[in-house]
Formats: structure tokens, sequence, C-alpha cells
């Protein structure tokens, strides 16, 4: 393999990064890493702006502490491209040239998109932005010509529709400057798409999350109030651990999930007791990632994002030169 070049990125909707970026998509950015590949990872403002776009200074004081969390998470900033789209023009410019070149009707389809146009309420609100995500998401993938991207199941779509957006620009232009991506998704399901605290997908933007930097105690409170089978009321009552919340986090976080799974079944454990184990833990998990990011500054995480955006500029602006050479834009 020649390129080893990988690309991925969340959205600055939220200042913290919650423990399903990090099974879906993060931890997966550390251990390519380890294998040597050059991660690029990106902090998503300007995706963050197509549902905030009132409150973009919110947008990007939220995109320093996301850019944290990937440190603490154990990115290494001298092994890693660490940046923000925002900072990287060429974003800007080939969404644009994309856009024109992309059919509607490809857009309209995305069941990411219907969810969010419906969560953003009267159409007079959402903006022509929202409808073009997946065509900015398939620039922030195809500037760097990546091998693979790392996402969780939630991104499967976007990346279906960048190969095709891929496909249809050398087709039009008659160049191959685009080549296909991996879909670097976890096979683990419950990695792939973790369930919040509420059994709704964890998503920054609803409050169903443990937060990688939330406090031991924070953390214990949340579980507390998690959601568990309705019906099991007292302990005796069997349990159904497939959609208890609390379940699905032992199941990916205590080495002996599956006897606890099948005494809540059987009635012989309450749900108080798998809270307190889960918290435990929880919170053993997140404990090096949460001392880590104690460590890093406000100083050290603007030079970090410095180098980012020169080591980035340099790849996308080679990409955006051939892409007008391929147009003929002169
Ligand atoms: P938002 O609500 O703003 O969309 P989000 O929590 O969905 O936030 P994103 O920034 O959209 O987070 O996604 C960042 C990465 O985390 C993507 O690769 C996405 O697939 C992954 N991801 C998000 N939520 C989950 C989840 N619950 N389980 C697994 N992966 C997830
Ligand atoms: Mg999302």
């Amino acid at each position: 393999m020649t390129n080893k070049r990988i690309l991925s990125g969340m959205r600055s909707t939220n200042p913290r990064l919650h423990i399903g970026n990090y099974e879906g998509a993060l931890r997966n950015w550390v251990d390519l890493q380890a294998q040597g590949f050059d991660m690029f990872c990106m902090v998503a403002d300007l995706h963050a702006l197509t549902t905030m776009y009132e409150n973009s200074r919110e947008v990007s004081d939220n995109a320093r502490e996301i850019a944290k969390d990937y440190i603490a998470a154990g990115i290494d900033p001298s092994k890693s491209v660490v940046f923000i789209q925002s900072h990287v023009r060429e974003h800007s410019e080939l969404h644009l040239l994309f856009s024109m070149m992309t059919p509607l009707g490809w857009l309209e389809r995305v069941p990411t998109y219907k969810e969010k146009k419906d969560d953003m309420g009267a159409a007079e609100r959402e903006p022509y932005g929202l409808l073009g995500y997946p065509v900015l998401q398939t620039v922030d993938i195809l500037l760097y010509k990546p091998y693979g991207v790392p996402v969780g199941r939630d991104q499967a779509p976007h990346l279906e529709i960048g190969n095709d957006i891929a496909i249809r620009f050398n087709r039009l232009y008659g160049k191959e400057v685009f080549q296909p991506y991996k879909y670097m998704i976890p096979e683990d399901e419950n990695r792939a798409k973790l369930p919040g605290l509420d059994m709704r997908k964890m998503s920054k933007s609803y409050d169903n999350c443990i937060y990688l930097s939330d406090s031991e105690d924070e953390t214990a409170e949340k579980i507390k109030k998690a959601f568990t089978t309705p019906t099991k009321l007292k302990k005796t009552d069997p349990g159904i651990p497939e959609g208890c919340a609390v379940c699905q986090y032992l199941k990916l976080y205590s080495p002996n999930w599956e006897e606890q799974w099948q005494e809540d079944r059987d009635g012989i454990r309450g749900c108080m007791q798998s809270k307190k184990e889960c918290t435990e833990v929880v919170n053993e998990y997140l404990r090096p990632m949460r001392e880590r990011r104690k460590a890093v500054d406000d100083a050290t995480i603007e030079d970090i994002l410095e180098d980012g955006a020169r080591r980035a500029t340099e790849v996308a602006a080679a990409t955006m030169a051939e892409v007008r050479e391929a147009m003929g834009l002169r």
C-alpha cells in the first residue's frame, strides 16, 4: 500500500466529545496512528454551522475544545495532523465546485438530511447548506485523497455519495483525479452506533451523552438516571439487556458482561447494582484520557492547530491545483 493517508472529523456542535464518538471513530484513529497511517484529524466547524449558524463564535470555541479531546484520546500531534476545517480555505473552494456538479436528487435522499431537517422545524429556518452537508463532507475527504475514512455507521450514506461524486468528477472532466476510498466502520455493532443514555443514538446535539471529559461524579449521576428495562421495577423482575443502556455499556466495558446480562435476565440482579458496576468500569476506562486532557492548555492547542492547518493546506492545495487543471479553470 503506497497511500497511507486517513481523513476523519467531528462537528464542533458541542465543546466535548462523547464515548460514542470515541467508539465509532476516535478509537480507530488512535489504532491507525499506531499502525503508521498518516492521520488527518479534522474538527468540522463549517459542518457545525449547518445547524448552528446563529452561534458561529461558540462553534469556533468548541472546535478548540474538541481538538483537546483528540489529544486526550491519544492523537499525537507530532505524528498526526490536527486541524480546523475552516482554516484550510480549499474546503470552501472545492465545496462550491462540487455543489455545481452534484445532482439534487442524491442529496434529498440522504436519511440524515431528512432527520436534521425535521429537527430544525420550520422550512424558513432550514439553511441551504444543510442539504449540501454530504457535498462538504465529500470535499473534506477527497481533498486529502485518503486510503480510508474511519467513522461511525451513521456516516455510511455520506461516504457512498462521496465515492459517487469522485467517479462523476473523473468522468465529467476526463481525468482520474480522485480514487475510491474505504469506509472504516467498526465491526462491533455497539461501537459502530453506541446508544445514548436514553437509548437513542448517542449524539452531541441530544442531551444523552457520557462525555470523555465528564468527572467521575458526573458519570455516576448520568448512569444512575440511564434508561433500563421499563418493566423491571424490582430486582426480581426479568430484564431485557438488549434494550437497556446500562447493559449496552457493560457489554462494551465490562469483562464479565455475559454473566451480568444473564443475572439481569434471570432477575437475580437489580438495575442499581448494574449501574454501580457500569459506573466503575466506564470511569476506569476514561481515567487516562481525563488525566491527559488536563495537561493540554489553550496555548498548546493553538500551536498544534496552526501547525496542523499548515500541513493540511499543503495537501489540499495540491489537490485543488489538479482540480482546476482537470476542469480547465485558468
Ligand atoms: P451531532 O449531534 O452534532 O451530529 P454527533 O455526536 O453525531 O454530533 P458527529 O460530529 O456528527 O457527532 O460525528 C463524529 C463521528 O462520531 C462520526 O464518525 C460519527 O459516525 C461518530 N459517531 C457519532 N455518534 C456516534 C455513536 N453514537 N456511535 C458511534 N459513532 C458515533
Ligand atoms: Mg452526527
